[in-house]
């Protein structure tokens, strides 16, 4: 197998956020969905970040995430402002207000990806219009895995090019809240089938500090959220969860059930880290060793004996 098919390709926002949370504020941080995505995917596979920013970008921030590995060449660079979003946190931090986005150069964003970045194994398709996510659907071609991310703001102001989309890909991930508005069915399991029938064969559904559900066929598997006492920022969180499950099953080259699973622990473990401080802040250090403790530790939370087995003892 070459590099280039056992690396991860991201397509997404590199943004710059305004952040308020119940700890604490921060203009102007370095974020975005992709950006999130890579810190985590960068650090079990060769990641090709695919993206847009203007004229103010602090590229050298970013500086951690090539040094990690991740090829930055399909990072245009456009005259003007770089996509910019802002979001005030509720004090459960499970919910949050946008209060601004500013879609600057991503506006007209239509990436022609290279030779590299088109023949990647495993491709993300991070949150972002529907019409760009398919307009990089339609120069992929060898890929084994493909999933996008969406959200609310896209389910209710473009269905039909997001039902598209959905359509063509492997998996979707999506939290509780969107899965519910998507599918107009409010049990989960429901959603889960409802939206598998519409074409993928996987779907992640996110559920904040609750952890995380994947579905696939009639087999679901539940990772618990690791339990952090405290949370800074969960911005970003969702796409190093999906960063950090690629990165697990990039690393594993398989998608048999055993492997995969395991995968959906690993983003909620990489989830977990990105709360810990603002924007990327806690992944520039994040060692593969410190998630494989973590991991251990969320395997341990649920690691239980029956009845029946206690007594085989
Ligand atoms: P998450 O907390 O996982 O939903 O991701 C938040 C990140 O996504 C932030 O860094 C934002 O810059 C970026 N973001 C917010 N809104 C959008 C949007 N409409 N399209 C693409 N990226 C977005």
């Amino acid at each position: 197998m070459t590099s280039s098919e056992s690396s991860i390709l991201v397509v997404g926002t590199v943004a710059l956020d305004d952040i308020q949370t119940p700890s604490g504020r921060a203009d102007g941080v370095v974020g975005g969905a992709a950006v999130h995505f890579s810190a985590a995917a960068s650090l079990f596979a060769p990641v090709h970040l695919v993206g847009v920013i203007g004229d103010e970008y602090p590229i050298e921030e970013l500086v951690f995430l090539r040094d990690r590995g991740v090829d930055l060449a399909g990072l245009q660079k456009k005259s003007g402002n770089s996509f910019r979003w802002g979001g005030t946190y509720h004090a459960d931090m499970n919910t949050r207000d946008t209060n601004h986005t500013e879609v600057g150069v991503f506006a007209d964003f239509q990436p022609v990806l290279s030779e590299e970045a088109r023949s990647a194994r495993w491709v993300f398709l991070a949150n972002a219009d529907p019409t760009l996510q398919s307009f990089v659907l339609d120069q992929i071609d060898e890929a084994e895995l493909v999933a996008c991310d969406t959200m609310n703001y896209w389910i209710s102001g473009s269905l039909d090019p997001l039902m598209d989309v959905i359509s063509r890909i492997d998996m979707i991930t999506l939290n509780d809240e969107e899965a519910r508005q998507i599918s107009g069915v409010s049990n989960l399991v429901g959603a889960a089938k409802w939206i598998q029938e519409q074409g993928p064969r996987y779907v992640l559904i996110k559920k904040g500090e609750h952890g995380a559900a994947f579905f696939s066929g009639d087999d679901i598997f539940l990772a618990p959220g690791y339990p952090l006492m405290e949370v800074k920022d969960p911005t970003g969180a969702g796409d190093a969860f999906a960063g950090g499950m690629f990165g697990q099953i990039a690393r594993l080259g398989s998608l048999e059930r055993e492997g995969i699973c395991s995968a959906v622990v690993y983003g909620c473990a990489l989830g977990s880290f990105t709360c810990e401080a603002f924007g990327p802040g806690r992944m520039v250090n994040l060692t593969l060793e410190e998630v494989e403790e973590r991991v251990e530790e969320l395997v341990d939370l649920t690691r239980v004996k029956t009845a029946s087995r206690m007594g085989e003892r």
